[in-house]
């Protein structure tokens, strides 16, 4: 498809939309609700574009490119229609951004400071105050909520769990669970993949940490918990994690379960193994490794002598590798000459 974008000429494949042409070709579109993951919704649609001969603006995530199509991203029009739907949405949200934990990661602060919008001009009664923070792990506050949909998408149709949806119509629309019950109430099973979608501060982790995206720097890790071994990237803040959010270019494709999501407090736990201990006189006390293996090597010779092979049994973790667990079998029937070997997973 030849496609002319803001006057120059660009050849794109039948069916791409207007968002990822522009997006192939480096021209940033703003969007609230648009992920690559999901059916396009064009709910927010901040992503219009001026499309010549086709009268109104059009939003570019749900349109396809078609040959000979003149489009314009940046157009005083499309400007002006961007401003207007932020000046709407900042009209009924909250100017807490001295206090928004988003404050640095919010899209919606971000294409304010872009277009130029510094307060709503509309007057009118804001969405009723509902604060949910039943769920242990995360809390929504409905009054940042700009009605995106994208957690609601996201626990649909990726997560697949359908623990919230929009109730209400018009004026009065909102995230909620069934029946108004609440998310402890809920079939949420706290995988936090709406919190990592959310562009804004309406659902965030509950996090004891105090800091500012800005101070964080990332590290990429795989998730230890099990054998999937989602890769995650770790908020770090000086020498503290103080949040998780999945990796979108992995296997995992920006999805965690709850586990790897909001479970990384035992790393800085102080009951932390960091080193081997041995029972010296009833007492469990740190060693070095040499020390460790040789203590362990001796009983083990001790016990085959006594009791035999059969004597052993191993119990391994979903979070080693494969790689260790392969050589803890190994170990164990080789070795040591048993099959009394099994894994955690099992359980
Ligand atoms: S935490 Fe997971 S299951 Fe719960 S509402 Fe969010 S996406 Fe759905
Ligand atoms: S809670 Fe966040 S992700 Fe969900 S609709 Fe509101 S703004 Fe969008
Ligand atoms: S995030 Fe969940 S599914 Fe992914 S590796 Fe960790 S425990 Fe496994």
């Amino acid at each position: 498809m030849q496609v002319t974008i803001n006057g120059k000429q660009y050849d794109f494949d039948k069916g791409t939309t207007v968002l990822k042409a522009c997006s192939e070709i480096g021209l940033d579109i703003p969007t609230l609700c648009n992920d690559e993951r999901l059916v396009p919704s064009g709910s927010c649609r901040l992503c219009q574009v001026e499309i010549e001969g086709w009268g109104k603006l059009h939003t570019a995530c749900t349109t396809q490119v078609r040959e000979g199509m003149v489009i314009h991203t940046h157009s005083d029009r499309v400007i002006k229609a961007r401003q207007d739907l932020l000046d709407m949405l900042i009209s009924n949200h909250p100017l807490e951004c001295l206090t928004c934990e988003k404050s640095g990661a919010c899209k919606l602060q971000d294409y304010c400071y872009e277009y130029g919008i510094t307060e709503g001009t509309y007057r009118w009664e804001m969405s009723k105050p509902y604060f949910d923070d039943t769920n242990p792990f995360y809390t929504f506050d409905a009054r940042k909520c700009i009605l995106c949909g994208l957690c609601v998408r996201v626990c649909d149709e990726l997560q697949g769990t359908n623990a919230i949806g929009f109730e209400n119509r018009g004026f009065d629309t909102q995230v909620a669970t069934p029946f108004g019950e609440g998310l402890e109430n809920s079939t949420c099973v706290s995988c936090g993949n709406c919190v990592s979608v959310c562009p804004v501060g309406a659902l965030e982790p509950k996090s004891k940490k105090k800091f500012r995206h800005w101070e964080t720097r990332t590290v990429r890790t795989t998730c230890s918990y099990c054998g999937v071994g989602c890769q995650m990237d770790l908020k770090i803040k000086g020498n503290e994690i103080v949040e998780v959010q999945p990796a979108f270019d992995a296997h995992n494709e920006g999805l965690l379960c709850v586990k790897g999501k909001f479970s990384y407090n035992f790393l800085s736990h102080p009951d932390r193994l960091k080193k081997p201990m041995v029972r010296k006189d009833g007492v469990l006390v740190e060693t070095g490794w040499d020390e460790a293996l040789d203590v362990i090597t001796s009983k083990m010779k001790e016990v085959k002598k006594e009791f035999g092979s059969d004597a052993f049994a191993g119990l391994t973790s979903a979070r080693c590798t494969n790689e260790d667990n392969y050589m803890f079998q190994k170990l164990f029937r080789s070795t040591l000459g048993t099959n009394n070997v099994d894994h955690c997973a099992r359980l």
